[in-house]
């Protein structure tokens, strides 16, 4: 038997995402984890309902990823980027380039998602630095008025979507939805950003008529102190697992170009084939002029994320007072993250995922669909390999959760989303099995069982 974990000095010592070090909330140890299941320590195998945070795509011990991670390793783990470049690097950003639309030509490689969007974020505000001090006419096909470039304020403001979540860094937090993101708590030291109601036309749905109103609205009176827009294309994540209309990003595509904005789509989530096109922008057949990715781009073994953008993106950065691009993180384009990164972008490449994706939309449809009967449950929706029950109250997650591992599956609900993110190899035994412990948790849920904890928007 092999020895349990020290949970005392994990409960007294050691954060994990989103608790409190004095009223720590349960943990569960893992030993190992092999395909789609994680191992406890004590021996009982959970099949995974989130692939790690939406990461680990491919399964876990994948023998591709691990090959190329073991020879990385003992070639070269990590070196500096600065003055410095490598073949994993190299490799791994001719795949994305390849991969993502035409227009995106120019990448930079981060430690996290989060930083992708600081950096997507740093880049649009450097991009119109730029514009500024080129002393060019100012095209304003909006307005009558003729505004020199002298007298045009700078374009430093961010407008974004509501119930949005872009990550937990600074810039990245002052772009989450404002009412269940952070900006209560840390309101006054966030930048002040735009915000209009998030979209409200459903997936596969034509357009609402109102639906981009407040978008045109706002843009059309601030566009010259709106840097860029950010969004995450066709499916929120983690401000509330909604699937909106494809639609809604051919309209914000054409706002933007009008109101001379750029588009930032931050595909951290949807990315590498999630909601059932390799992007979420392929479903609106519309390019970014910046793209954040990060979570399964490197199947989920290693933390790494990446920020491409257009070569218009990139002149005008270098056309900014600074010159170059003003960032650059001791562990950018780790060379051990970058190998895993191609050996799982080398397995999204195979396509297998196409087959995988559909298949589990499918069963997830049969199987998730009479849920919508229980008391319990609000809306039932699927989207790609995504499953969500909406509850009509906040859920108790630490209580939840502990049902689930009962029923030997791991499934991490939040706020009122009882929800799965399988990874794409699952069997549909498996899936069942998850399927099956949605609703049984779902059905033992009272109306009056919400929970009294504050619901932040994370995917915690
Ligand atoms: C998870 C996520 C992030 C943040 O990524 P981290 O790697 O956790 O910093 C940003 N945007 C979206 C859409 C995400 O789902």
């Amino acid at each position: 038997m092999r020895n349990l974990l020290d949970f005392d000095f994990d409960s007294a010592h050691i954060w994990h995402p989103y608790t409190s070090m004095t009223r720590s909330l349960p943990v569960f140890g893992v030993h190992s984890a092999k395909g789609c299941e994680l191992e406890l320590v004590d021996g009982r195998k959970l099949v995974d309902g989130t692939s790690s945070w939406w990461a680990c795509v491919h399964g876990y011990a994948h023998p591709e990823i691990l090959t190329a991670m073991e020879k990385q390793l003992h070639q070269l783990s990590h070196v500096m980027f600065g003055g410095i470049t490598h073949e994993p690097a190299i490799e791994l950003c001719k795949k994305l380039i390849a991969m993502t639309c035409e227009p995106l030509t120019k990448v930079f490689l981060c430690d996290s998602g989060s930083i992708s969007v600081e950096v997507a974020i740093k880049m649009a505000l450097q991009y119109w630095q730029g514009q500024s001090l080129q002393g060019k006419s100012w095209q304003d096909q909006s307005s009558q008025e003729q505004t020199t470039h002298q007298e045009r304020p700078l374009k430093q403001r961010i407008l974004t979507v509501k119930k949005g979540y872009h990550g937990d860094t600074f810039a990245a937090m002052s772009v989450c939805d404002p009412e269940g993101g952070m900006h209560t708590m840390f309101g006054d030291a966030l930048t002040k950003q735009s915000f209009v109601p998030a979209p409200q036309t459903a997936f596969g749905e034509a357009l609402q008529a109102d639906d981009l109103t407040a978008m045109r609205d706002i843009l059309s009176i601030n566009h010259h102190e709106i840097a860029a827009v950010i969004i995450e294309p066709i499916m929120q994540g983690a401000g509330g697992m909604r699937f909106y209309s494809a639609d809604y990003l051919v309209g914000l595509r054409a706002l933007c170009d009008e109101y001379n904005v750029l588009l930032i789509l931050d595909e951290i989530a949807t990315g590498f084939g999630r909601t059932g096109k390799l992007f979420a922008y392929e479903h609106a057949n519309i390019t970014p002029d910046i793209l954040c990715l990060g979570k399964a781009l490197t199947g989920g073994y290693i933390s790494l994320a990446a920020t491409l953008c257009t070569d218009n993106v990139a002149q005008g950065i270098s056309q900014s007072p600074a010159g170059v691009f003003m960032h650059g993180p001791t562990f950018m384009g780790n060379p051990l993250a970058c190998a895993a990164a191609c050996a799982s972008v080398d397995l999204i490449n195979r396509n297998e995922w196409q087959a995988q994706v559909a298949a589990i939309e499918q069963q997830m449809r049969l199987e998730l669909k009479d849920a919508i009967n229980l008391p319990s449950v609000k809306d039932v929706r699927v989207l790609g390999a995504v499953g969500v029950l909406e509850m009509h109250e906040p859920v108790n997650t630490a209580e939840l959760q502990q049902q689930f591992v009962d029923l030997g599956v791991w499934v991490r609900p939040f706020a009122n989303l009882i929800y799965i993110m399988p990874p794409y190899v699952i069997s549909p035994a498996q899936l069942s099995q998850l399927t099956r412990a949605m609703k049984l948790v779902a059905t033992s849920i009272k109306a009056s069982s919400a929970c009294a904890e504050p619901q932040l928007i994370s995917h915690g």
